[in-house]
């Protein structure tokens, strides 16, 4: 089956074209990159749109992109460097949100204490004489805090963290040479694209004037951003389905804007399930570190 103005059967369709279809953006309107040119990619809103949105005009090869962005993942992301400063973070602030986690946990079991020891002294009354009706409505609300409670207190735990062991760059390295590989292998070249994609955040291309660049010809730089949730899996060593998984995660659960409060508990468990994204942004206003962000 096939529609309208494209030879891409229908089942094929939400297959990305190239590598890094729908990855690139513009760094000057924030736009996407598309074919705009036999070989090249260039931002699609200045010439969507004209200069007034955007007077980004400069094309990049997609051999050129490839090969580039390829060799950054490869050679330059997740430095032995990098990933040992990055590991001190991400322990720390998995321990704070663990703390304030149990700290929850205690709150609540205190609660639920309090509920039942309410409840019997109900339960006492009715026994010593007191009608039934007078304290029923306020049985039922304890009842159902009660149940509320240990609902709370029973859902599921966190997660198991991240393992992190100091072979973690060694390992990524060694994957990531076979992903690369798996693009060449018919087999496997599916699996090796969607892995290489989930690995990447985006890759912004930013125009250079000819006195910035290094060769002295104008033309894009490309700024990589690795996906860190992704990127840990596989320096992790966990199965490929588990790297592209985690990106799908993260892009179905952007950070919610606040916390804390009467539910922290509850937000703090939220927040273990999205330590990766967390992580990121901590990284990112903490130290002033960035493992997974290169310019290429
Ligand atoms: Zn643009």
């Amino acid at each position: 089956m096939k529609t309208k103005n494209t030879d891409v059967p229908i089942w094929d369709r939400r297959r990305p074209k190239f590598l890094f279809s729908g990855l690139m953006s513009c760094g000057c309107c924030g736009g996407g990159f598309s074919k705009v040119s036999k070989d090249g990619f260039g931002c699609s809103t200045a010439r969507k749109k004209g200069s007034a949105a955007c007077t980004n005009m400069s094309v990049i090869k997609q051999k050129d992109l490839e090969a580039r962005v390829l060799e950054a993942l490869e050679h330059h992301l997740m430095d032995e460097d990098a990933v040992r400063i990055f590991c001190e973070e991400y322990t720390a602030e998995r321990n704070r949100l663990q703390s304030t986690r149990a700290a929850g946990r205690a709150e609540l079991e205190k609660e639920l204490r309090q509920v039942n020891a309410d409840h019997k002294k109900l339960v006492d009354a009715i026994l010593a004489g007191v009608p039934a009706d007078q304290v029923k409505d306020r049985m039922i609300d304890l009842d159902t805090r009660r149940k509320d409670l240990e609902r709370k207190l029973s859902a599921s735990p966190a997660p198991d963290p991240l393992r992190i062991h100091p072979g973690m760059a060694q390992t990524y390295r060694a994957r990531i040479g076979q992903l690369i590989a798996g693009l060449a292998d018919a087999e496997r070249m599916d699996e090796a694209k969607e892995a290489l994609r989930a690995l990447i955040e985006k890759v912004e291309l930013v125009p250079v004037s000819a006195e910035e660049a290094e060769g002295g010809k104008p033309g894009l730089a490309i700024h990589l951003h690795g996906a860190l949730a992704s990127l840990l899996r596989l320096a992790c060593g966990l199965p490929v389905h588990e790297v592209v998984c985690a990106a799908a995660q993260m892009q179905k659960a952007p950070r919610r804007a606040g916390r804390g409060g009467a539910n922290s508990a509850q937000s703090a468990d939220a927040d273990l399930q999205c330590i990766d994204n967390i992580v990121e942004l901590v990284l990112v206003a903490g130290a002033g570190f960035e493992p997974a962000a290169f310019r290429l």
